[in-house]
């Protein structure tokens, strides 16, 4: 295949090469036709055959090696053939040539290409793989884009070739039109500028406003098609309607009201949706009681004897409460009263796409809107193993309502929330199991970073079981067992306590969805464009409902696009940006990711370097006694360009905030080794990761002259 490559390169180069260095292109001069035009056209009036095929062959030869030169053959095919032939020849000429180009483009290029730009070229080429026909016609029909552009730019995406062959022939064929009837009348040009008479001109810009007018039609085709069923009411009582009162839904009503949109928030059950009320906010609370607990067994480490910790579960479980009570004033009904948004508690349903129902205790009640968004969350996802309702279980829904320390807790799942529980309940002093499918926790990182997670759960005597897949549960009386499949063999684990952490499923059912034919993804979310648009242009999803991410800063990130697009889409509408998109799990030590991992680099075939920093090596880490971790941060191969970064270790969650930030905003690794960070900081971990990228790429030729030069200094 290289061998292939490499001749085939060989043969392009040849060409190519031969054309200047015999300097051809001077026979593709406007003035070397109008010297030759009276021969040619002799000769095509005792020849018209011979004529068209070797104009057609030189016009292949010159498209199909993307010389310069096919705008002034295509006139003069006008000039030659006239308007009809010229128009059947070119165009066939003109698509054979260009296909030509975008197959030894594909061969030679493309996946050197993909492997290098992949993470850039991801949006393309799923663009393409959506809309692809529509986007290279509407490249086609704009002049402005050169023809031979357009060939390799198109010959670096996964569209088909014959796809690509006719859709360049109908798209061309209009401009092919325009630039030979132009050359029809070149017998009266004398320059090239000639042709900007104001007929062509206006031609020209129709062509350029087109696609923009091709893509109106289609959307309206497309909107007419989908509202067709429904009547619309002639006056709304909203500008918007938002279902659900989560982070997504608080932050859509929040943008509408301060743009003095009416809008109304709806919330069947408690204000702050799951975040607030059994999410980040409760969970949070109960990592920093543990995070105690941790220290105090630790304290010799800390150079205390002894210390001991008297706890009661319940006061713990009621101190959660009381964070949770003292965070929700800010996602409380008041709050959102005095900011202007109408909130209703009740439950909503899509009646039409521009009416929702409302079941309140006072009675039901409709209001006609213009823009619905959809933030409707998600739930945690219960797995049908067979006995599972008979051993009952607690969620992250429920979990929060134990006042029991259970002796011996299973926690199926090894995800985030499954981990960050895990570990929580091991330091209060439960008997922790926690299963796991897959072969490592936190599926999503790179295995040497779940690694250093695992470890430290071993350490804290939490019971690892990974490749453990549960068969069935029993129960005898109060005993409780699990039955996993592991290993080809059957093992089994008895517990007292079950905690489902196994995913979460979107909210999708229930409130209309169905009956107005809004689609749901193969994971279950509610299917979106990259505006957030269902289909229907005037409603939105964002948050959990919609994914991709699950996570708080994600939902708000989503509910800007849902609510500006729905509230403005008309003037300009905006594709959710999901090009930096940090997390972090709060397990001891955290995990925090920003970007590209190597397992996402590989996947998605990127080409990349890595630099790591041990924090086991940083002063304040060591002064602290929280030695361990690590700074791991991909870049772009010879480039100071982060593409993702991984922080493991105390406050990495925190840590992580500069390399968002230069990823956010381009900057480099350079520019963090040149920025001051105050020391001793955990923060200077990031900085001597960027330290770590600098000495491997020292410039070692130029070292060496410098030690030469210094050795001369010193006589
Ligand atoms: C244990 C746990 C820990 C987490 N920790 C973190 C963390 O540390 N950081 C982080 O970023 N994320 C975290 N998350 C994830 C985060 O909580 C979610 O991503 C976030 O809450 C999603 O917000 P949302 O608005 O999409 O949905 P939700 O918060 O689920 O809100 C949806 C709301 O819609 C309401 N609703 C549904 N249907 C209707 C209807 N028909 N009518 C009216 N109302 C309706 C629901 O009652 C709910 O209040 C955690 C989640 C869990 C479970």
């Amino acid at each position: 295949m290289k061998g292939t490559r490499l001749l085939l390169l060989v043969v392009v180069a040849a060409l190519v090469a031969a054309y200047f260095a015999f300097d051809l292109g001077q026979y593709l001069s406007l003035d070397y036709f109008k010297s030759q035009q009276a021969a040619i056209e002799s000769y095509r009036a005792s020849h018209p055959w011979e004529t068209a095929l070797v104009f057609f062959l030189v016009y292949v030869a010159v498209t199909g090696l993307s010389l310069p030169g096919a705008a002034l053959m295509t006139l003069v095919g006008g000039a030659i053939f006239g308007l009809l032939p010229g128009t059947l020849i070119i165009s066939f000429a003109s698509t054979i040539g260009a296909t030509l180009a975008f197959i030894v483009a594909r061969f030679l290029l493309r996946d050197g290409v993909q492997r290098r730009f992949g993470d850039r070229l991801g949006a393309i080429n799923a663009g393409v793989a959506k809309d692809g026909p529509f986007y290279l016609f509407t490249l086609r029909l704009v002049p402005v884009f050169p023809f031979f552009v357009v060939n390799l730019v198109m010959a670096l995406t996964p569209l088909r070739t014959s796809t690509f062959y006719w859709v360049s022939q109908l798209g061309m064929l209009p401009a092919t039109l325009v630039y030979v009837n132009a050359g029809r009348e070149i017998g009266r040009i004398d320059s090239l500028s000639g042709i900007l008479s104001p007929g062509l001109l206006l031609s020209f810009v129709l062509l350029g406003i087109f696609p923009l007018i091709a893509r109106k039609a289609v959307a309206f085709v497309k909107a007419r098609r989908v509202y067709a069923r429904w009547s619309r009411p002639a006056r709304f009582d909203r500008n918007l309607v938002v279902i659900g009162a989560g982070s997504a839904g608080l932050v859509s009503a929040y943008i509408a009201a301060t743009v003095k949109a009416k809008v109304t928030l709806v919330e069947k059950s408690r204000m702050g949706g799951d975040c607030l009320n059994t999410g980040c906010v409760p969970s949070k609370a109960l990592i920093r009681t543990t995070r105690f607990l941790s220290d105090v067994s630790r304290a010799r480490s800390l150079g205390i004897r002894a210390a001991s910790a008297d706890l009661d579960f319940a006061e713990v479980m009621e101190r959660v409460q009381r964070v949770v009570r003292t965070v929700a004033p800010h996602d409380s009904i008041e709050r959102y009263r005095a900011l202007g948004v109408d909130v209703v508690i009740g439950a909503a349903r899509i009646t039409s796409p521009w009416t929702v129902e409302i079941a309140t205790e006072e009675g039901t009640r409709t209001l006609s809107t213009r823009a619905i968004v959809i933030a409707t969350g998600g739930r945690p996802a219960v797995p049908g193993v067979p006995g599972i309702e008979e051993v009952g279980y607690v969620t992250s829904d429920t979990v929060w309502e134990l006042r029991t320390l259970p002796r011996r807790l299973l926690v199926i799942g090894g995800g985030p929330i499954g981990c960050e529980l895990a570990q929580c309940f091991a330091r209060l002093g439960a008997q922790v199991t926690q299963v796991q499918r897959g072969p490592q926790l936190l599926p999503k990182e790179d295995p040497e970073i779940a690694a250093l997670v695992m470890q430290r759960f071993r350490a804290e005597g939490i019971d690892l079981r990974t490749e453990h897949t549960p068969l069935h549960f029993e129960r005898d009386g109060d005993a409780r067992t699990v039955v996993c499949e592991h290993a080809g063999g059957q093992v089994r684990i008895g517990f007292d306590q079950l905690l489902v952490a196994a995913g979460r499923t979107a909210n999708v059912s229930g409130f209309g969805l169905e009956a107005l034919g809004i689609g749901v993804r193969k994971d279950g979310t509610v299917d979106t464009n990259e505006f957030l648009e269902t289909i229907y242009p005037n409603i939105y999803a964002a948050g959990d409902v919609t994914g991709p991410f699950q996570f708080t800063h994600t939902a708000s990130h989503q509910a800007w696009y849902a609510s500006v697009n729905a509230l403005f889409g008309r003037f300009r509408r905006f594709k959710v940006d999901y090009s930096v998109i940090p997390w972090c799990t709060f397990t001891d030590p955290e995990v925090a990711r920003v970007g590209l991992n190597e397992r996402d680099a590989k996947a998605r075939g990127v080409a990349y370097e890595v630099t790591t920093y041990g924090i086991d090596d940083l002063d304040r880490a060591i002064a602290d006694e929280a030695a361990h971790g690590v700074v791991k941060v991909l870049t772009v191969p010879g480039k100071d360009r982060i593409l993702g970064a991984t922080i493991v270790g105390e406050h990495a969650g925190e840590l992580i905030t500069e390399l968002i930030l230069a990823m956010r905003h381009g900057l480099g690794l350079d520019k963090v080794l040149g920025t001051i960070h105050v020391y001793p900081t955990f923060s200077e971990a990031s900085k001597y990761a960027a330290g770590s990228w600098k000495r491997a790429h020292a410039p070692q030729r130029l070292l060496e002259w410098a030690g030469r030069y210094h050795a001369w200094r010193r006589g």
